[in-house]
This record gives structure tokens, C-alpha cells and sequence, in this order.
């Protein structure tokens, strides 16, 4: 398999996430292991779960971890501090005033569940009707452009998620081509803005073995004028860290990209794609 010069993975999680494993030191060993110049840990804040995630102090251990992990890491690789902003706009005033807590170089944005919702990741496709699945996509996508417009983050994270979901519970005849349209004005933001595009390369180890947003969201996006592309593997445990990136790459490079893209205090670098 190709390997790439100066690998980036600008998304995974410490054991400060709900769902994370292992401590951003260990994160940092398997992804020096794995050959990555950069990374960037971006713990989970779900707004709308601040309470019950406990989200006053995981932020604050999160950030504190990253920061020893910079520490003791600077001369093996370079760490981004990150979040993950799941739902921002459901809360934008307690969002606000989290992201001033810390200085974060980088910001992924997210949506993983509807207001009151459960994570999509629960929710049982298999009874529902297809038209209810239709609809509940198309709540989905006006979230994500609601996301988008907001613009508070620097990368728009794993675009299609349910997607994976509602395949993985076997569901036959999503017809995609129905949010062809508010996809297009999603991107038409993001470039509007100067915001990145994730390529998240979780799905590849999944059933659904494909990256989130597929290959031909990728090529549209670059269409439409995108240049800024994040990579990232959305690793939970160490055996993931810059898993499926170099797919990421190959899939950059055939969608006519040149560079992805890093961060620095908020402020894009691109990173030449060379082998
Ligand atoms: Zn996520
Ligand atoms: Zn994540």
C-alpha cells in the first residue's frame, strides 16, 4: 500500500471522551508507531449532553492531557489541541462560552443525534418505514446546513452519518439523490467560509467500508471550488490511530486535491499530498 509523507490524523479520542479508552501519552506511542507527522485530539463536547457527559470537567482533563501529552511528545510528533463539537448550534451560548475556556488550535464541528434525539447510532431503522427514514435524513441534512452556516469550527466532521447506520440495520432503497441539493449548499458554506471539508476514515473498518462522506461527496465538494480537506480516523483506541489514512489520501488524490489540510491556532496550513 502507498505510504505518504507527512500523514496527518486530525481526529481522535482520549479516555476524557465518554467513549474514548486511553490516555492521549498512549494515543501519541501508536501514533508515532503508526508513522503520523501530525495529530489532533478532539475530545467529545456534546452540548446538548453537558450534564449528563459531565462536561465541565472532561473538557478541562482533556485539555490537560493533550497539553502534558505536547509536553512530553514535542520532539516526536506534532499534536494539535482539538475538540469536537458535537451539536454546537442546539446550544450556542453554552457553546460559546466553553470554546473561550481553552485556546484550541482546531475545532471539528459535528452532528450526531437530533434536538432530543438519541445518537443516531441508536435509533431502530428497522422499524421505520422508508418514507420515515427519508424524513428523518432530511431533518439531518437541514442540521448539518444549520451547522455549517453557524461556522464556529474549522472542519465539518463525518458528513452522512446516519448513513452508515441505517445501511448497517440492512435498509434497502435510500434514495441519496433527494439531499443532492442541500449537500451542494453545505459545501457552497464551507467554501464560502475558508472551512474544511473531514474525509472521516471510521467507516472503513465498519460493515458499511466506506469513508464519511464517500469518495463522490469528496469529488463535488472539490467541484464546487473546496480546497480545504481534513483527514481522520476517529480512532477510540489505540489499534485506530491512522487507521484507513492512507485510503484518505487516495481518495484526495483522485478527487483532484493536492494538499490537506492542518491547523494552527485556528488558522489553516496546507500540506502538500507527496508519497
Ligand atoms: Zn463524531
Ligand atoms: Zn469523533
Amino acid at each position: 500500500m502507498a505510504t505518504y509523507k507527512n500523514k496527518t490524523d486530525l481526529h481522535m479520542h482520549t479516555s476524557s471522551s465518554f467513549d474514548g479508552n486511553y490516555p492521549a501519552s498512549m494515543m501519541c506511542e501508536a501514533a508515532v508507531e503508526a508513522g503520523l507527522e501530525t495529530i489532533a485530539f478532539t475530545d467529545h463536547f456534546d452540548v446538548d449532553f453537558y450534564e449528563r457527559h459531565n462536561l465541565d470537567f472532561r473538557q478541562k482533563s482533556s485539555y490537560e492531557d493533550i497539553c502534558s501529552a505536547q509536553d512530553v511528545f514535542s520532539d516526536k510528533i506534532r499534536i494539535l489541541r482539538g475538540i469536537e463539537m458535537g451539536q454546537p448550534t442546539y446550544d450556542l451560548a453554552l457553546t460559546e462560552k466553553s470554546l473561550e475556556r481553552f485556546e484550541y488550535d482546531f475545532i471539528i464541528g459535528s452532528i450526531h443525534n437530533l434536538r432530543q434525539m438519541p445518537d443516531f447510532g441508536d435509533l431502530k431503522y428497522t422499524e421505520m418505514t422508508l418514507d420515515e427514514i427519508h424524513a428523518l435524513l432530511d431533518k439531518y441534512f437541514a442540521e448539518e446546513l444549520i451547522l455549517a452556516k453557524w461556522n464556529g469550527f474549522d472542519t465539518l466532521a463525518h458528513l452522512t452519518y446516519p448513513i452508515r447506520y441505517i445501511i448497517q440495520a440492512g435498509i434497502e432503497g435510500v434514495d441519496l439523490s433527494r439531499y443532492d441539493d442541500i449537500t451542494d449548499e453545505i459545501f457552497k458554506t464551507l467554501i464560502a467560509n475558508g472551512k474544511a471539508l473531514e474525509i472521516n476514515t471510521s467507516g472503513l473498518r465498519q460493515p458499511i467500508g466506506k469513508t464519511m462522506p464517500t469518495e463522490n461527496y469528496v469529488r463535488r465538494f472539490k467541484e464546487l471550488g473546496g480546497e480545504l480537506l481534513t483527514l481522520g480516523s476517529d480512532a477510540h483506541f489505540t489499534e485506530h490511530v491512522g487507521a484507513g489514512i492512507d485510503q484518505g489520501y487516495e481518495i484526495a488524490e483522485s478527487c483532484g486535491f493536492r494538499y490537506v489540510t492542518c491547523f494552527k491556532k485556528r488558522k489553516p496550513v496546507q500540506v502538500k499530498i507527496e508519497k
